[in-house]
């Protein structure tokens, strides 16, 4: 049996699920997940950090559009707070010159290496040279988001349906059949929120592809001495973004910082540069990692332009992209789903992510087209 909705989401990562609890509202909509279960993809497998001068322009706007929702979300919308203190230190050395000077111009603070060494007691100070500071950095709760806007989308009669691969998208009339392994939906908008595959969403419904780049990372969890109260270390990563480590459910995350091309698949470590993140880990920090509890590897898919790909189709009517969230598909989450709310429900976009500087026209798939946007 064929059903009817208003709108069908692809993907219940952070990007599907928060558009579709903003869509909910106004309209019917089906929430297609191939996985068992929400959020196993990239959303599962991030360092859950929210930086507010990380990344491009348009992503520092959507950060900083995202911090009032963050602070204070909707009622109801959660049980707990959503950001926690965590900061960020940058450590280098000796010919680090250029990266201090762009950290201090995003704001980041020259702090003593006794300051570091407060911050970080392990922290070998004749391993490095340099230290910088940005105590504006917060750690997420990620699943709390995630759950939050899910369950926000079920109490407006959204339905989440998991394994529910899309495996065919065709006209049908000015719509769409989307034709899954859970059944099969007529609707006239299709709204394509699959991550890594949304350019491979986009071939199953014959719209010319984006191009976008999914980039592997690495990360390692291992047990710190305990000795060591890790609670309030910040996110330490090495100038120039060659590794970094911070604090993740009573563990230290230790990741190369890896941006391998990849296509889409579900990822895995790579262990050769975890290997040799640990040991970059071991130079700085006063340890010696004897074995990693667990190893994951997760996709960061940027848009060609290193920026989010979020609008309509310019080719093919009824086709929606929210995809190329890189690394920031988290912090920016708030903004860039009631942003794609309003343009996918051709609604005035709110005046506070205007304020904030966002410029829609460099968000949207037009620009790869080179058609008027
Ligand atoms: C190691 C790492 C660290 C990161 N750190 C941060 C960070 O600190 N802060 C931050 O903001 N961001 C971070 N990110 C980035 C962030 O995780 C991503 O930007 C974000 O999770 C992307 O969300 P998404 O919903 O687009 O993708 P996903 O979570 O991958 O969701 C896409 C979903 O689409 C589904 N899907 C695909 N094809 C189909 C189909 N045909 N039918 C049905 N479903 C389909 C998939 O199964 C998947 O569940 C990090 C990422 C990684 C890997």
């Amino acid at each position: 049996m064929t059903m009817d909705t208003d709108i069908v989401v692809i993907g219940a990562g952070i990007a599907g699920a928060s558009v579709a609890a903003r869509l909910a509202p106004h309209a019917s909509v089906v929430l297609l997940e191939r996985e068992d279960q929400p959020g196993y993809h990239s959303t599962g497998r991030s360092a859950a950090t929210f930086v507010p001068g990380y990344g491009p322009p348009s992503i520092i706007s959507l950060t900083s559009a995202s911090r009032s929702f963050f602070m204070s979300p909707d009622d109801g919308f959660c049980d707990g707070p959503l950001l926690s203190p965590r900061g960020i230190l940058m450590i280098g050395g000796e010919g680090d010159g250029d990266h201090v000077r762009e950290a201090q111009e995003l704001g980041m603070v020259q702090m003593s290496l006794d300051e570091a060494k407060d911050r970080v007691p392990p922290l070998k100070t004749d391993a490095v040279s340099v230290a910088l500071i940005d105590e504006g950095a917060l750690d997420i709760d990620v699943d709390l988001l995630h759950q939050g806007f899910l369950r926000e989308f079920r109490r407006l009669a959204g339905q989440l349906h998991c394994r529910a691969e899309v495996k065919a998208l065709s006209r049908e009339g000015t719509g769409w059949l989307v034709e899954t392994s859970a059944g099969d939906w007529r609707t006239p908008l299709v709204v394509n929120a699959a991550g890594a595959w949304c350019d491979a969403v986009a071939a199953l419904a014959g719209v010319r592809p984006v191009g976008l780049q999914p980039k592997r990372r690495s990360a390692a969890l291992i047990t710190p001495p305990d000795s060591w109260d890790i609670s309030n270390y910040p996110l330490v990563f090495g100038a120039g973004e060659t590794f970094y480590f911070k604090p993740m459910s009573g563990k230290l995350m230790v990741s190369p910082a890896d941006a391998t091309v990849v296509e889409p698949h579900d990822a895995w470590a790579d262990d050769m540069l975890i290997a040799e993140a640990i040991d970059k880990f071991q130079q700085v920090m006063d340890v010696e990692v004897r074995r990693l509890d667990h190893t994951w590897g997760g996709l960061r898919t940027f848009g060609s332009d290193g920026d989010p790909v979020v609008g309509y189709d310019p080719e093919v009517s009824g086709f929606f992209w929210l995809a190329g969230q890189g690394g920031y598909g988290i912090q920016t989450s708030p903004t860039l789903s009631r942003l794609a709310a309003a343009l996918a429900l051709s609604q005035t976009i709110p005046g506070d992510i205007v304020a904030a500087g966002v410029d829609v026209s460099a968000l949207s798939p037009a620009r790869f087209h080179g058609a008027a946007v």
